[in-house]
């Protein structure tokens, strides 16, 4: 089989999907639990475009996603303007903020910002050619668990799929990469 062919045969999302083994974890926005320091914080440390939002660190349930770009934009507008929103505010994407403090500071909410639905495949599902991400107008898309538990697996890009069509076709010297 020419390597794109092989690809298509043989490739499922999970061997293509970040992060692998060796990787560190994925970077999540949890969707009720981080605080707007603890969200600006993991957005400087990563260069990532986008952020998946689960429902906590214990229960990895994939609700939605937010880009870098709006998160950065909606931070700092609220850090300007909204009265009262500090390093301590909690960010909330969920729809109604967890019970607080009454003497604590208010929320940040941002669940306008936040995709709510997501393009997700589950694990096995086979992998086709990176024209998807054109033809359906993505970025990125998640790889969830089969049926309701939805528990985050990991993000796939165009580049993934690209760097894992290259990675077989090194394999197979011989063949002419993409015809
Ligand atoms: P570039 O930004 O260089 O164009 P890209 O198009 O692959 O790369 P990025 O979002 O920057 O897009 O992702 C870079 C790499 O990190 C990819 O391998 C992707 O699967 C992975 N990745 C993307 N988002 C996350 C995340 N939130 N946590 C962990 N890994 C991620």
């Amino acid at each position: 089989l020419e390597p794109k062919e092989e690809f298509e045969h043989s490739s499922l999302a999970v061997d293509v999907m970040r992060p692998r083994r060796s990787d560190p974890p994925l970077a999540v926005l949890t969707q009720d639990s981080m605080t707007v320091g603890g969200v600006e914080a993991l957005v400087e440390s990563t260069r990532y475009s986008g952020f998946p939002v689960v429902v906590s660190q214990e229960s990895p349930r994939l609700v939605g996603f937010v880009l870098r770009r709006d998160l950065l934009i909606s931070i700092d507008n609220a850090r300007k303007r909204q009265d009262g929103v500090v390093g301590a505010s909690l960010v909330v994407f969920s729809e109604h903020p967890p019970a607080q403090a009454p003497d604590g500071p208010p929320p940040l909410r941002l669940r306008g910002i936040m995709d709510l639905s997501p393009f997700t495949v589950t694990d096995h599902t086979p992998m086709t050619s990176p024209d998807i991400f054109r033809k359906l107008g993505l970025r990125q898309f998640c790889l969830v668990s089969p049926r309701v538990t939805r528990r985050l697996l990991g993000i796939i890009t165009k580049k993934d799929i690209l760097k894992h069509m290259a990675q077989i076709a090194n394999r197979d010297p011989d063949s002419i990469l993409f015809n």
